[in-house]
């Protein structure tokens, strides 16, 4: 049996300090922003190589607050890629704004950045790039563009953790960007958690007053804000996770790398392609195959799990109806839906684990051909 995911190894790697960090925050008497958010904040930040960090709820709010922060609003155009998980889209319609959907460079997963042009209106007031999977975005031609047209820039580096484009490090880009930690990513809160980093001073002191009632001092209110704050506990669990995030980033790109070999030749399928320039952390790793549903119905029988990540392109979703889009509208965000497919990779995974999906993969395709 291999499953998709597991927590195991992660967890042995750090039970103990976990559960010494949970004694000293239960012990602090201090759990809302208190030492342990700004801890982390600080060392995000750094590991990010970006100036500052507001640690938030979770991505989603990661990603409104940006919005909000850069007075995105009603009447405006974000440009994001066609094929991106909702939650980059659903942050474009809280703050009132309408989503433009580019498609993805087929091979990469990421926006296409030559078909951005195209999209921009006079109402385009932003480009939202998502490190897809965990590959960094072309990063050099998408900023060219924004300073071309005076767009910001807002990364969604949910899945990215530690890519570099260029040797820079995603989330370090843009003129604000949002990441989440939810338990999955590459850095994983045992909960939820999320946060914002960016370069920019005032951008920072808003979020900040924008994730806590719009308050710097309290019980003055300068903003309309939200209830966004990081949790504490959370918080205090990351900055212990954080310390092992180089080690476990090389880890599953040891895993991403066993795949290439085992499953490089054999036909039928297309392996992530990693641009030039471009890192790939694995978040995810995601082959293409026009036999999908048979593919995962097989490894499935055999004990392997796998995922689609994802089987509904944004603009073909219900939540979206209104936006009027229909089937044959975004073809390479439809293709990659129905195509693609997640293989297991977690922390702990094995060689022959990896070795023994590859045989199993080919070992189909070689009946199905
Ligand atoms: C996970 C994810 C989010 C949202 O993060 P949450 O913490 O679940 O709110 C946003 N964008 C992308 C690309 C994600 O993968």
């Amino acid at each position: 049996m291999i499953p998709f995911l597991s927590f195991a190894s992660r967890n042995k790697d750090i039970k103990n300090e976990i559960l010494t960090v949970f004694e000293s925050f239960f012990d602090s008497e201090s759990y809302v922003l208190g030492r342990c958010t700004s801890e982390f904040e600080q060392n995000y930040a750094k590991f990010s190589e970006a100036a500052y960090c507001v640690g938030v709820g979770n991505g989603l709010d990661a990603l409104q607050l940006a919005l909000v922060s850069l007075g995105i609003g009603s009447g405006d155009e974000v440009i994001i890629p066609s094929n991106t998980y909702i939650a980059t889209v659903l942050a474009v319609s809280y703050v009132g704004a309408t989503p433009i959907f580019v498609e993805p460079n087929i091979n990469t997963f990421n926006i296409n950045p030559n078909l951005i042009e195209n999209a921009i209106t006079p109402k385009t007031k932003a480009i939202l790039p998502v490190h897809l999977y965990g590959q960094a975005c072309e990063m050099d031609k998408i900023m060219i563009i924004a300073q071309k047209y005076k767009l910001w820039v807002i990364e969604d580096n949910a899945q990215a953790h530690l890519a570099t484009f260029q040797g820079k490090k995603t989330g370090s880009f843009g003129d604000i960007n949002a990441t989440s930690f939810y338990p999955s990513k590459n850095l994983g809160a045992f909960g939820e958690g999320g946060a914002i980093t960016t370069n920019n001073l005032n951008l920072y002191n808003k979020c900040k007053m924008l994730r806590n009632y719009g308050s710097k001092e309290r019980y003055y209110n300068e903003l309309i804000g939200f209830n966004k704050r990081i949790d504490e506990c959370q918080a205090a669990f990351l900055n212990v996770s954080l310390g092992y995030l180089n080690k476990w980033t090389e880890e599953r790109k040891r895993i991403a790398a066993w795949y290439d070999y085992y499953l490089s030749g054999i036909k039928g399928i297309t392996l992530p392609i990693v641009e030039k320039g471009a890192s790939h952390v694995y978040h995810l790793y995601v082959i293409r195959t026009p036999k999908r549903e048979q593919l995962q119905r097989y490894l499935s029988s055999k004990n392997i799990s796998t995922l689609i990540h994802y089987p509904i392109p944004p603009h073909l979703q219900l939540a979206y109806k209104h936006l009027g889009y229909k089937k044959g509208d975004f073809l390479i965000a439809e293709e990659l839906a129905d195509t693609c497919l997640s293989l297991p990779i977690f922390l702990g995974m094995e060689e022959w684990q990896v070795k023994h999906v590859a045989h199993e993969i080919s070992t189909f395709l070689k009946n199905a051909n």
